[in-house]
């Protein structure tokens, strides 16, 4: 059931718990956990106690939400590709065409052409992921180079894959995975995620030792690396 005490809404449910939990959604749902026999009044006041917190959770999670809105893949909606923003234009496919099933960049626009009202996402994603293995290796081979060049070592292997919520990542054996998402970011977002997992076949963790070099590299990462995190709010 929805109450709304105080101007703050939230759902009530009630069990055989011992005490009052609060969880705030990151759709901005307030839900509260309580004991079949609380009453509104001993609810008011947990809620009140913690309404700092709450506010502070709903307000994180609305900017979460603001800069990373939920997508539809409908015609006109704003997509990013290496940083700029492209708009959306969604067509149906002629069961026949040469098209069908296809994603092309077209001036400012994002083209999609379908032959399943379905697929517009899907469709997407994949040619994000061509892209990404098509162009990643144009802007990282001279970040690698760079790197060699100064300190002597180089990753094994780098591989482009779609990530759920890493930017990146390096394995103890000297392999560097990058998130095919990063195609939507700058290029001098995708070049900080390289040089910060070409940082750890120095440093395998993210010590003291690993910031400097990082700042040695790149002296400008924590921007780049806040640019990146309003885009995709990962981390690796
Ligand atoms: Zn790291």
């Amino acid at each position: 059931m929805k109450r709304n005490t105080a101007a703050l809404s939230y759902s009530l449910i009630k069990s055989s718990r011992k005490s009052i939990s609060i969880i705030v959604h990151p759709d901005g749902n307030v839900v509260v956990r309580a004991p079949k026999r609380a009453t509104v009044g001993q609810i008011r006041e947990v809620l009140d106690n913690r309404m700092d917190w709450i506010i502070k959770h709903k307000m994180k999670f609305e900017e979460q939400r603001r800069l990373n809105p939920k997508r539809e893949y409908i015609n006109g909606e704003k997509h990013l590709f290496l940083g700029k923003e492209y708009i959306l234009r969604v067509n149906n496919s002629l069961a026949n065409s040469a098209a069908k099933n296809s994603v092309s960049k077209n001036g400012d626009f994002i083209d999609i052409w379908r032959a399943d009202d379905l697929m517009a996402e899907e469709l997407m994603q994949q040619w994000y992921l061509s892209m990404a293995k098509e162009i990643f290796p144009q802007i990282v081979t001279p970040v690698i180079n760079n790197f060699r060049s100064i300190y002597n070592v180089a990753p094994n292997k780098i591989s482009v894959k779609k990530m759920k919520s890493r930017w990146g990542s390096c394995s103890s054996k000297g392999s560097i995975s990058l998130n095919s998402k990063l195609i939507q970011t700058p290029v001098r977002c995708i070049e900080y995620v390289m040089v910060h997992e070409l940082c750890h076949l120095i440093h395998f963790n993210h010590s003291k030792n690993f910031y400097s070099l990082l700042a040695e590299v790149i002296p400008d990462w924590k921007e780049r690396k806040k640019e990146l995190r309003s885009i995709l709010p990962y981390g690796c």
